[in-house]
């Protein structure tokens, strides 16, 4: 098969690579309908995270069901598929406590790099949820954003706590932070602010419910939040970045008593202390769980009450794939969706 490896900053190559095999009786082998690059793959393409071997790419996937190892009773071969990034068995506490991307048993899905033809799923029975038939093929760039960017962006606004009567703010305007507005309009929030200077986002954002759209970043963003909400703050804020500024933005703009949803991959962020603790808000977020929000968001895009799958505006066969990674890069665009 054809794939992505990464082999050093900004050196993405397409190339042959063995087909994955069946490792444990709880694997799986898919074969892909579409992959994507995802804002977190930047960090090692840009060298801020290191890459010190060839490493295979990708970990967001919908496809059909290839092979399944000896113990897998819940997928079948010849079904549709969608999985967490996070492979998870989905039967221990923590998984049962709706945190799967921390299961006791807990596994990287996109090891074997999902930017391929075929990519091996472990703990296939735990990860994988089954769509209700094949999906009319403009369905799959929404079922493939199921996958990560729109699990992660639902569980930054239902760990910021988005629903009826609520203002939330969402800090950054990436494909994680436009369908944390398109979750927060779902969950019913009140007021929705998108903290966007990108003219292309902030319309995508006002498409997906923003009501308000703020282009100042930092404290003079946090200003405009409080200029809206009576001095305040939102009583819920999204992360959706994962740097210092944008991990402090989202604390100063919450009001005393309100919740921070931090679904961006930290990176150096460290928060003073005295500072939290005056602040008296809830900070929850971390890797998303998408595995606890997967029948539901499958659910309401099979039903097409939601369209997430419109934050891909660039489409590309995998063999492009080094465009795919430069167009996000320079940001001309919002998130590649790859045609194995
Ligand atoms: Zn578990």
């Amino acid at each position: 098969m054809y794939g992505a490896v990464l082999y050093g900053p900004r050196d993405i190559r397409y190339e042959q690579r063995d087909d994955p095999t069946i490792l444990a009786p709880t694997d799986a082998i898919i074969r892909l309908a579409a992959t994507c690059v995802c804002g977190s793959d930047l960090w090692p393409y840009r060298g801020t995270d290191p890459v010190t071997a060839p490493t295979p790419m990708g970990h967001e996937y919908a496809g059909v069901v290839e092979q399944v190892g000896d113990q897998v009773r819940n997928v079948r071969v010849g079904d549709f598929v969608v999985g967490s990034f996070m492979a998870s068995d989905n039967t221990c506490p923590i998984c049962l406590a709706g945190y799967q991307s921390r299961c006791v048993h807990v596994e990287f899905a996109g090891a074997g790099g999902a930017q391929a033809e075929l990519l091996r799923v472990p703990l296939a029975d735990g990860t994988l949820v089954t769509t209700p038939g094949t999906p009319e093929p403009d369905l799959v760039p929404s079922l493939l954003a199921a996958s990560d960017v729109l699990g992660t962006g639902w569980y930054g606004a239902v760990a910021a706590e988005a629903g009826p009567g609520k203002t939330v703010a969402v800090v950054g305007d990436g494909a994680v932070g436009l369908l944390a507005i398109l979750a927060a309009k779902q969950l019913g929030a009140e007021r929705i602010i998108a903290m966007s200077r990108h003219e292309p986002r902030q319309k995508l954002a006002l498409e997906f419910g923003a009501t308000d759209i703020i282009s100042e970043r930092g404290d003079q963003g946090v200003a405009k939040v409080k200029d809206l909400t009576d001095g305040l703050g939102a009583h819920s804020v999204v992360e959706a970045v994962g740097t210092q500024e944008a991990m402090m933005q989202a604390i100063r703009a919450t009001r005393h008593g309100g919740h921070v949803g931090f679904v961006g991959v930290s990176h150096g962020v460290q928060i003073p202390g005295e500072e939290l603790f005056y602040a008296e808000i809830h900070l929850h977020g971390g890797p998303a769980p998408v595995r606890r929000f997967l029948p539901d968001l499958i659910d309401r895009i099979w039903r097409r009450e939601i369209d997430p799958g419109r934050v891909f505006d660039l489409s590309l066969p995998l063999a492009e794939v080094a465009e795919g990674y430069q167009a996000m890069d320079e940001r001309r665009a919002i998130k590649t969706l790859l045609r194995p």
